[in-house]
């Protein structure tokens, strides 16, 4: 097999033939990988903010056909096309039978993380990233990261179900339940943010307002059911968005880029009694202060958001029948497809705000 991989922290991936797929355990699957989206997630254990062990195959946001299964295995079959999950959801923890699957506790994050799912072929052991690894043409997930979808979407469309457009659509429905009628702040536009946009226009939200200083992602926005834009480059976003709301306040803030500082701007353009959703992916050390007083007198609530809540078996289904639909646009997150080697310039293009979405196929 061939695959995407993480040597060192800051250097560029390594496109590495001949390696040879671990053996499968009675409960994981194998895929073919059909299309993999490259994520901001990525370009975080690449750059060092999210440290991860190494070697390790990147890539987390695929779809794929499967191609052998363990011995355990009873909910997906050979010639399924699956969806992948970063969340095991093993459907009988604590967490899992309260509909939090997004929190399942089944196998921890870390366990995960240090998976060897594929070896070189002088016997080096690559770990893959989420316990998936999808920057590859095949990959190992376990059964319950592997959810079945019936679709003839293209494969580079599916494939971002699995990380963003599952966690911005999520944000929106399942964290935030966005009221009808409701004005909202989109804090970052990239991939997760379009598919805020996209949730909160579903949601039936009357203004949706998008935060980016890259034209191409306030355009995509405003494509994509913004209402307005604003480029943070230009004046202070908070008051802007307290002034374009009489003075009160967004009803929902979403932070969707993974800078801290964000999230404060995000509170503090939020109404008394609205609610602050903190999406992105921040970097593992860093911390955010808010002022006490304000927080208990303002009754703002701070929303954590795993994977935008999302329960993989009820909404992935449910976002693939959004999109044949045409209420959920996929097409228009789809920037650019590539192939395998010309991962490290989607890692350009995405800081250089060129894509939405870089998408292998
Ligand atoms: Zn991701
Ligand atoms: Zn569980």
């Amino acid at each position: 097999m061939r695959a995407a991989v993480l040597h060192e922290v800051g250097a560029p991936l390594s496109i590495e033939s001949g390696l040879r797929g671990a053996d499968l355990a009675p409960s994981q699957v194998r895929l073919r990988v059909d299309a993999s989206g490259v994520c901001h997630s990525d370009l975080s254990v690449a750059n060092g903010s999210t440290p991860m062990p190494l070697p390790m195959i990147l890539g987390h946001e695929a779809v794929g056909t499967v191609i052998e299964v363990g011995r355990d295995v009873g909910k997906v079959r050979v010639g399924d096309r699956v969806i992948t999950s970063f969340t095991p959801a093993c459907g009988a923890c604590w967490f899992c039978v309260r509909d939090m699957t997004n929190l399942c506790e089944s196998i921890p994050t870390a366990e995960r993380s240090v998976a060897v799912r594929a070896h070189t072929p002088s016997g080096d052991g690559l770990h893959a990233m989420a316990g998936l690894g999808a920057f590859a043409d095949e990959l190992i997930a376990e059964e319950t990261m592997a959810v079945p979808v019936r679709s003839d979407r293209p494969a580079a469309q599916l494939a971002l179900i699995g990380c963003g457009v599952a966690t911005g659509v999520g944000a929106a429905l399942n964290t935030a339940r966005v009221a009808p009628g409701a004005t909202v702040a989109v804090f970052g536009c990239g991939g997760v943010g379009q598919a805020i946009v996209q949730g909160a226009r579903i949601a039936g939200a009357a203004r949706i307002i998008a935060v980016d200083p890259v034209p191409l992602k306030r355009q995509t926005a405003h494509a994509l059911g913004a209402t307005e834009s604003l480029d943070p480059s230009t004046g202070d976003v908070p008051a802007r968005l307290v002034e374009l709301t009489d003075g009160r306040g967004v009803d929902y803030a979403f932070e969707a880029a993974g800078v801290p500082q964000l999230i404060l701007d995000s509170f503090n353009a939020t109404r008394r009694g609205g609610a602050v959703v903190v999406v992105g992916m921040h970097p593992a050390t860093a911390t955010v202060t808010f002022p006490a007083a304000a927080l208990f007198a303002s009754e703002r609530k701070i929303l954590g958001c795993m994977y935008g809540s999302t329960q993989v078996r009820r909404d992935f289904p449910r976002l693939v029948s959004l999109a044949d639909a045409g209420r959920l646009d996929l097409e228009s997150l789809v920037s650019r497809e590539i192939q395998l080697n010309e991962v490290n310039d989607a890692f350009r293009a995405m800081q250089a705000g060129e894509v939405i979405r870089s998408v292998i196929v």
